[in-house]
């Protein structure tokens, strides 16, 4: 939403893995293991299809990066990738979500197989026809509790340390509250990108 909004790339690697986990191949099928576990694909992995990613995407305007970087490595790739491209970070951003919300939400998330529409059992119920196009829903297996339970364990240890580091850097971290319904927290994200790119402009 914030991407079509500011009409820049959205680039989520999870998204990413998921398209190169379809494909087959053997790197797919070790990311599709470790992601299943909950567990988090190797930073070369991550960094070489995010490198791919800016190097075949048009983006006059930018990218907006979504679930990346997720480690301190992560992090120092992506300004040594940035810096070959003379290319800088507007602004970084964290949405605050306490744990039993976010296992709640991420726990009665629904993908649509056929269109990979997403949604959730507070819309659908117990339904698992697509709302969107009809296609069966399904539950991501890394959406499954215990696989959820695991993910935020790996955020705390792998990821929070990201937060401080961008926290100290020039470019700096705003946390926002990702509590309540989309549209308000999509509003609160908004006035940070709005803020940080006119920033750039002007
Ligand atoms: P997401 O769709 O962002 O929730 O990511 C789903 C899964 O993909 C994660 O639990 C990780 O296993 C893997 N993944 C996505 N982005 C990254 C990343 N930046 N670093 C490492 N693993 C990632």
């Amino acid at each position: 939403m914030a991407a079509e909004r500011h009409g820049v790339p959205r680039l989520s690697t999870g998204d990413m893995l998921r398209e190169v986990r379809k494909v087959g191949s053997e790197v797919g099928l070790a990311a599709q293991r470790t992601m299943d576990s909950g567990d988090l694909v190797s930073d070369d992995v991550i960094l070489g299809i995010v490198a791919h990613a800016l190097d075949t995407t048009v983006a006059a305007r930018g990218f907006l990066f979504d679930g990346f970087p997720r480690t301190v490595a992560q992090a120092d790739g992506l300004a040594a990738l940035l810096e070959e491209r003379g290319d800088r970070l507007d602004a970084v951003v964290s949405l605050d979500v306490p744990d039993a919300e976010l296992i709640a939400r991420i726990s009665g998330r629904r993908v649509c197989e056929e269109e990979g529409h997403v949604t959730h059992v507070r819309s659908v119920g117990e339904s698992t026809e697509c709302p969107r196009c009809g296609g069966r829903l399904i539950q991501r297996t890394d959406d499954e509790p215990d696989t959820v339970r695991r993910r935020l364990d790996v955020y705390r240890e792998q990821t929070t340390p990201v937060l401080e580091y961008y926290a100290r850097s020039d470019t700096g971290l705003t946390v926002i509250d990702g509590m309540g319904d989309l549209d308000a927290v999509a509003a609160r994200l908004e006035e940070v990108l709005a803020s940080a790119r006119s920033e750039i402009v002007t």
